[in-house]
């Protein structure tokens, strides 16, 4: 999956920043320095995930319609699966909190990107957000101008209390966890455990002959390569505990059978898989 992402607004006090709140006993908040952190968040777990990400963010355009277009003009120079566009709501105007959240709603500029929406609104619901649901727009500049179908996220509202303190409760982190779910359609579970065991295994692979030899894939999904490297097309998936046949290994990327990419052979990076 490739995608672009990037944070609504310029970055906070840096020009058309976004919405800023105050809430009583938690302080100001704001949605240029909320939707950054959500949305780094996010492109490390694509990335981990083996997914071409790009941060299309603009920080400092001075006006929202410089911003928009400017955002624009970096989305569309990259051929992508998806645009993600991340905001934070407000508009609710319960600072005080009433002890109902407001809750997350995603945009979207038709149908073709129904289903992505709905999984994050379902899995941000799932951290306790009212699931305000999933919303065609057309006039929305973001998801009219870019060339790849799009979403915008409004995560939860930064003007009600009760949002404000469940955020705060779960994180920017479960915030991104959420949407890269709903993006890929799949778990991202035990991430961190796998991480540890994908840094031994790195280790472990020198550059070499490695035919007759077998390995586990780690990761919850694998991309296969046509040849050595990222930019190469995805020819293949393997799963979390897949084993397959080694056959060259260089630069971190080892040569696999079952595959017809570059000499009849498939190229996963060996972060994601251990020697058996
Ligand atoms: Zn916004």
């Amino acid at each position: 999956m490739k995608s672009n992402i990037h944070a609504g607004h310029d970055a906070q006090g840096k020009g058309a920043s976004g919405a800023s709140s105050y809430i009583d006993g938690i302080g100001w908040i704001h949605e240029s320095i909320e939707d950054r952190n959500v949305k780094d968040e996010v492109i490390r777990l694509l990335k981990e995930e083996n997914n071409i990400t790009y941060d299309c963010t603009v920080d400092s355009a001075g006006t929202q319609d410089k911003n928009l277009s400017q955002i624009v003009a970096k989305c569309n120079a990259h051929d992508v699966d998806l645009d993600v566009s991340i905001h934070f709501n407000s508009g609710r105007d319960d600072e005080d909190g009433d002890g109902d959240n407001a809750g997350v709603e995603v945009y979207c500029y038709d149908e073709k990107t129904k289903d992505i929406a709905e999984r994050i609104c379902k899995n941000i619901s799932k951290l306790g957000f009212d699931n305000r649901g999933v919303k065609i727009k057309k006039d929305y500049y973001v998801l009219r101008k870019t060339k790849a179908p799009a979403i915008l996220i409004e995560c939860c509202f930064i003007d009600d209390k009760d949002d404000v303190l469940l955020y705060k409760k779960v994180g920017y982190k479960a915030m991104a966890k959420a949407i890269v779910e709903g993006i890929l359609n799949e778990k991202l579970d035990n991430k961190i455990n796998s991480n540890t065991s994908q840094v031994s295994s790195t280790n472990k692979f020198k550059n070499g002959d490695y035919t007759g030899k077998k390995a586990r894939v780690t990761a919850n999904v694998l991309n296969v390569r046509w040849d050595r490297g990222t930019n190469f097309n995805i020819i293949g998936k393997l799963k979390k505990n897949d084993v397959v046949k080694l056959n060259y290994c260089m630069s971190g990327w080892v040569s696999i059978e079952g595959y017809k990419g570059n000499k009849g052979l498939g190229y996963i990076h060996t972060d994601y898989i251990e020697l058996l």
